[in-house]
């Protein structure tokens, strides 16, 4: 079990991982409780997409990262630490400790294209296997896919 780096508020970003070359994750609207966004910026080109649950584009992530994608990158650096997210995005940093604002910016500043957002569906039905994980029944016993959780300290 790998603990995160510092504990998550999750109901901003629910689900967050490096995966499939890209880092993904569901956001929550700011304003709508039942939309949600999935986002995503791939590795060395950056390209990004975000997409609502239903598959609509995000109207912020036009020309650069929307919000939704601004919030993903902050909440990864704190589940994963600043530097294994610029290693897995391949994002060279400035001197200094990198974070979440350094590296959207350093990103934003390659002028990355927009991706397609194909990887929606799958990432979407990940995240809804791990909800299913909130319905079994109460045990002490580890399960692995839920080690995003933050694990002892408890996050309003
Ligand atoms: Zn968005």
């Amino acid at each position: 079990m790998i603990a995160p780096a510092r504990p998550r508020k999750l109901a901003k970003v629910p689900f967050v991982e490096l995966a499939d070359g890209r880092l993904q994750g569901v956001v929550s609207s700011g304003s709508d409780i039942e939309r949600v966004y999935v986002s995503s910026v791939g590795a060395r080109t950056y390209a990004f997409a975000c997409s609502t649950n239903n598959n609509r584009p995000c109207g912020g992530a036009r020309g650069s990262f929307c919000n939704h994608i601004r919030a993903l990158i902050n909440e990864a650096v704190l589940q994963y630490g600043a530097e294994r997210v610029a290693r897995y995005l391949r994002v060279e940093s400035a001197d200094g400790e990198p974070s979440g604002q350094t590296l959207a910016a350093a990103m934003s500043a390659t002028r990355p294209p927009q991706g397609d957002t194909k990887a929606a569906a799958p990432v979407f039905s990940r995240f809804l296997r791990h909800l299913a994980y909130l319905e079994l029944a109460p045990t002490t016993a580890p399960l692995p896919e839920m080690q995003w959780f933050p694990p002892t300290r408890a996050v309003a």
